[in-house]
């Protein structure tokens, strides 16, 4: 079990239940990493959408494709524009932008949800992170964080539910057996929390074959496409290389798919 973002640095038994009071008995190894916290996602986006209000423009893109003097052009609903170098960072949209200048992305598909509980009585003072792989409370995968007022706490699972190439959900089932699980984990695990949840995040998962930490880019003259799951925590950097990559300076080897950024060390997988 790893918890993030609360008390001091321990590893040790008895560190789970002082990190997180709405967690039940736990006597398994712990780890603890007070350095670690929940991303603001959404002040995030917020701030960087406020910085280039003036520069944003919303439409769908239909095709990018490479034309002469190694520039792109995009074709959006309103709008045919060339750019001296485009980047795409469309998530699920970016496999068939790549396929239209004849890269074919090893992309796996598939749908996540993670529910939103309430804490049964007030809200703690401080409420870490938790991944939780142990088994004890009957799941391997399981990660949660708190909200950024802690009123509430995020649960879900690592497992996902498999989707067609064209976007369909194969077992129509999948994703309310993966919410209840979350919320049966909650009435083992966490009796802190009330087990019915509050709120719900579903979301597209799009992971590179060799990791589901995978990250990597393509990049052709005038354009650079960039595709992996588990994005957000990279955004810092991966911005800047990919933005470098835009202004010319080439695409950072990391970033190379050869370089299989995200896979686990040989032997470790
Ligand atoms: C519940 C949940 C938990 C997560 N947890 C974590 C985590 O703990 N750590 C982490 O690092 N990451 C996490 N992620 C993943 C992270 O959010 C993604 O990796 C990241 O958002 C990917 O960013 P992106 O901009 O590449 O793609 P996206 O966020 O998918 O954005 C792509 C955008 O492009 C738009 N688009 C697609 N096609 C087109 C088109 N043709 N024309 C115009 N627009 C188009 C889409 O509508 C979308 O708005 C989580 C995601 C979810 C949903």
């Amino acid at each position: 079990m790893t918890w993030t973002g609360s008390g001091p640095a321990r590893s040790t038994r008895t560190s789970s239940r002082s990190s997180c009071r709405l967690l039940g008995p736990f006597d398994g190894p712990a780890f603890l990493d007070p350095r670690g916290g929940s991303i603001r996602t959404t002040a995030t986006i917020d701030a960087l959408v406020a910085e280039l209000a003036k520069s944003l423009v919303h439409d769908e893109v239909l095709q990018v494709r490479q034309v002469s003097g190694d520039r792109a052009e995009v074709r959006t609903g309103g709008r045919t524009v060339e750019h001296e170098h485009v980047v795409v960072c469309a998530g699920r949209g970016t496999p068939a932008i790549a396929r239209g200048v004849g890269l074919e992305l090893p992309v796996k598909q598939s749908t996540h949800v993670r529910c939103t509980f309430e804490p049964a009585g007030r809200p703690p003072l401080r409420a870490a992170c938790l991944q939780d792989g142990s088994g004890v409370f009957g799941e391997t995968g399981i990660y949660a964080a708190p909200g950024p007022d802690r009123a509430t706490y995020a649960v879900g699972l690592s497992d996902t539910a498999g989707v067609r190439d064209d976007g369909t959900i194969i077992d129509g089932s999948a994703l309310a057996d993966l919410a209840d699980r979350a919320a049966k984990y909650v009435g083992q695990a966490l009796p802190g929390l009330r087990a019915d949840p509050v709120g719900v995040r579903h979301c597209w998962v799009t992971e590179l074959p060799w990791s589901s930490d995978g990250v990597a880019a393509w990049s052709r003259p005038g354009l650079t496409l960039v595709a992996g799951h588990n994005l957000f925590k990279l955004a810092p950097w991966l911005g800047g290389l990919l933005a470098a990559s835009a202004l010319g300076h080439g695409l950072d080897d990391r970033l190379n798919p050869e370089s299989r950024l995200g896979a686990a060390p040989e032997g470790q997988a």
